[in-house]
């Protein structure tokens, strides 16, 4: 028999739970890669052994999210919000302007860093009250815009685009950080997506970008050359040390993701265990309120609230002792919040619809 780790349920929001298999290769590798005597942390990333993961990183990617060739992959440093000033760094030229659907608090951060670089406006708003709980049904799109740039799945307030707008001719610039890989998507519709890799596809440190060819060869190059897609596009994202660790654990989960299926069986799963929650919730009015409108929620995050702030505290300690973590809303929403990630596994759901439901026949 062997002997397995004792694991947290754990519905983190970010840094996330990774498939333990994932983990368990690394440890099994990690001293010794590849019978080469050393760790690959310690390799040149110049060096074969190195090399080697880094490109399987990049295959698995775009076999996982069906990238086409004419979209390049890139792994870059500096997390999503990077991606906040990259993006119209790269694709906003003076006198152009760009599109933002502002529908969370990570977009509204998107916009006000393009507007450090040039001119930006919110072709939607959602915020009520200081609150964002669903994705705008009516957008005001400019047809002449350099980009529309939307946030696929708001991870704090838990709302995701079901469906993606269609935006004509103008690229389609997505940040997927908590939902790429969550569900298959058609790469085409977009110009560029990314996602910092710790949410759904590994740890903290590495970012993936999908980006249109046509769009790196048409980027700015009056910008900081670390700063541009095209110095990374042109070296396979090895124009400088790349985050060697990050990739290699970006390598392993994608691995696993595609072992158990790829992103079809991963939509479904999120599916089943979104359902389960939305469910128990809608079923009990009076105790369970989750504040999002039912066609904008998220099958990645999601929020509810108590009756009150002492019950969401009992909750809390209550899932604690039941080695649940995570399930605090974000600092500046409050309430509860599950995320469910492609490696929070259906029975950990299970484990939690129950403390729900108990909670709710004791107190309610
Ligand atoms: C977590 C998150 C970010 C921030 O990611 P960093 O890698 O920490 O910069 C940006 N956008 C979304 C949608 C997120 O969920």
């Amino acid at each position: 028999m062997t002997d397995s780790p004792r694991r947290a349920i754990n519905f983190n929001a970010g840094p996330a739970a990774l498939p333990l298999e994932a983990l368990e290769r690394a440890q099994r590798e990690l001293c010794d890669f590849a019978g080469t005597g050393m760790s690959i942390m310690e390799h040149s990333h110049r060096g074969k052994a190195y090399e080697a993961v880094h490109h399987e990183a990049m295959d698995l990617i775009r076999r996982v999210l069906g990238v086409p060739d004419d979209y390049d992959v890139l792994l870059l440093q500096g997390g999503a919000r990077q991606q906040f000033a990259m993006v119209p760094m790269n694709l906003l030229s003076p006198g152009a302007s760009a599109d933002y659907l502002v529908t969370g608090t990570w977009a509204k951060q998107a916009l006000a860093e393009a507007r450090l670089i040039g001119t930006a406006r919110a072709a939607a708003n959602t915020e009520h009250d200081g609150r964002f709980t669903r994705i705008p049904d009516t957008l005001d799109l400019d047809p002449s815009a350099a980009y529309v740039h939307l946030t696929s799945n708001n991870t704090l307030f838990g709302t995701q685009w079901a469906s993606y707008p269609d935006t004509g001719a103008v690229p389609l610039v997505a940040d997927m950080t908590s939902d790429l890989a969550s569900r298959p998507i058609d790469v085409s519709r977009f110009g560029l997506i990314y996602a910092g890799a710790q949410k759904n596809v590994g740890p903290a440190g590495v970012t993936v970008v999908i980006v249109q060819k046509s769009l790196v060869e048409a980027g700015r190059d009056d910008i900081p050359e670390v700063f541009r897609y095209r110095s990374f596009a042109k070296t396979d994202s090895l124009w400088n040390t790349p985050p060697c660790f990050a990739i290699y654990m970006l390598r392993n989960t994608l691995a696993v993701l595609e072992a158990r299926g790829g992103v079809e069986a991963m939509a479904a799963a999120a599916e089943r265990k979104s359902s389960r929650l939305y469910a128990l919730i809608d079923a009990h009015p009076d105790f369970f309120r989750c504040p999002v409108e039912p066609a904008s929620r998220s099958r990645m995050n999601v929020v509810w609230r108590l009756p009150t702030e002492e019950l969401e505290q009992r909750f809390l300690a209550e899932a604690s002792a039941r080695s649940m973590v995570g399930l605090k809303g974000h600092r500046s929403v409050g309430g509860l919040r599950a995320s469910l990630y492609d490696f929070v596994e259906e029975a950990w759901v299970d484990a939690l619809a129950e403390l729900m439901d108990e909670l709710r026949r004791a107190h309610g």
